[in-house]
């Protein structure tokens, strides 16, 4: 079948462009992002037949443990239901031994992954990501640690009044794999100050994911859209990962995260939409794949945002991964997420499976635990 039949003379020429092999610029990706009926079917066509070419039918998933070691925080980002103050009841902040203990756990439940995140809890100084990443390492030696987002590295760097790159050489030095390349929201000035007044610049955002790269710690690339942002908003941003990634290589995968809505101040104040629709969720998995694929190979979904049917129609719009087991999430579900927190790998396996797809765990690097027989 032609994916382009049908297709209006414009989109055509768009689609035809990322199918031979060529950039797309960002007023196309914006164009794709606008696409309804036949239009929106020849995309999600062409961003699977990239996606098969790119990286064929296998698609991965990781068995991770969420550790969100505090939830303390007075950022006051109001996309965020997750931060407390520390009088508050349901303030929580574990201690080293705690988050050790988790991550034992995880290893005995199977997990290849720890990912830590938490608010910027001043009480805890800024050399705790030090001593965790010590700790963890310490006892569970083989346990890939995937922690600390630029905004936590940019803290510590404040506080401890050290550059940021020398912060994570040393986190590297004492056993961190990887940071997740999330407080990324969008990249954009305007959207940035109507999310959030205190959290670090889009320039600050690329500078510590840079200095990460530079140092040999890969790092995930996120957005975060269906909020105050547009097409507009999201076509640059994903020509700004474009452009980082040419310079470093250094991201392992794209993650597109669909806004939660329900228990957010930007909501409550009417400043936002209700996090976006299936279909805008469709087109940011397929235009990802689109733009950015032949620079970074993998475009995830996030299970828990979205839900496992909607995840499933990503996975035929251009993603190839399935993110994670997750156990424990909680930053979604305290923004009223509702998709569960687990999922365990057999249910990963009969849902890649029911697509005609071939299953299979990797780490967090992306190489595969088991190669399945195709
Ligand atoms: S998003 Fe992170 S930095 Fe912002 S308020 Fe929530 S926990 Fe704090």
């Amino acid at each position: 079948m032609n994916p382009l039949k049908n297709v209006s003379a414009p989109v055509g020429r768009i689609l035809e462009k990322a199918l031979a092999g060529d950039d797309i610029s960002p007023a196309e990706a914006v164009t794709l992002f606008e696409t309804h009926g036949a239009d929106f079917l020849a995309l999600i066509a062409a961003a699977d037949a990239l996606r098969q070419e790119q990286v064929g039918d296998v698609i991965t998933y990781v068995q991770v443990r969420n550790i969100n070691f505090t939830n303390v925080c007075y950022t006051g980002c109001k996309f965020c239901a997750f931060a407390r103050y520390d009088d508050e009841p349901e303030a929580y902040t574990f201690t080293i031994e705690e988050v050790v203990q988790q991550a034992v756990e995880a290893r005995e439940l199977g997990c290849t992954e720890v990912c830590i995140q938490g608010g910027l809890n001043p009480k805890l100084g800024g050399d705790i990501y030090l001593k965790i990443v010590r700790a963890i390492h310490a006892a569970v030696p083989d346990m890939h640690i995937h922690a600390f987002s630029p905004f936590e590295i940019q803290y510590a760097s404040r506080i401890l009044r050290r550059p940021a790159a020398d912060i994570l050489r040393e986190l590297k030095d004492a056993g961190l794999g990887s940071i997740p390349g999330t407080a990324a929201e969008i990249l954009d000035t305007d959207v940035r100050r109507m999310l959030t007044k205190n959290k670090l610049s889009a320039e600050a955002w690329e500078d510590i994911i840079k200095a990460a790269h530079r140092a040999g710690i890969p790092s995930t690339a996120t957005i975060m859209y269906g909020h105050v942002d547009s097409p507009r908003h999201w076509a640059h941003h994903l020509d700004t990962i474009r452009r980082i990634q040419r310079e470093t290589g250094g991201f392992t995968e794209f993650v597109p995260l669909g806004f939660i809505h329900q228990n957010t101040q930007l909501y409550a104040e009417g400043l936002a939409r209700t996090g976006p629709t299936g279909l805008e969720s469709i087109k940011m998995h397929a235009v990802s794949r689109v733009m950015l694929g032949r620079d970074i190979r993998n475009v995830q979904v996030s299970w828990v945002k979205m839900g496992a049917g909607l995840a499933q129609m990503c996975l035929n719009a251009g993603a190839n991964d399935f993110g994670g087991t997750l156990i424990e999430e909680r930053i979604s579900r305290m923004a009223g997420a509702t998709n569960g927190q687990y999922m365990p790998p057999e249910e990963f396996e009969r849902l890649i499976l029911d697509m005609g797809r071939i299953p299979a765990e990797r780490n967090t690097l992306y190489n595969l635990k088991r190669v399945p027989v195709v």
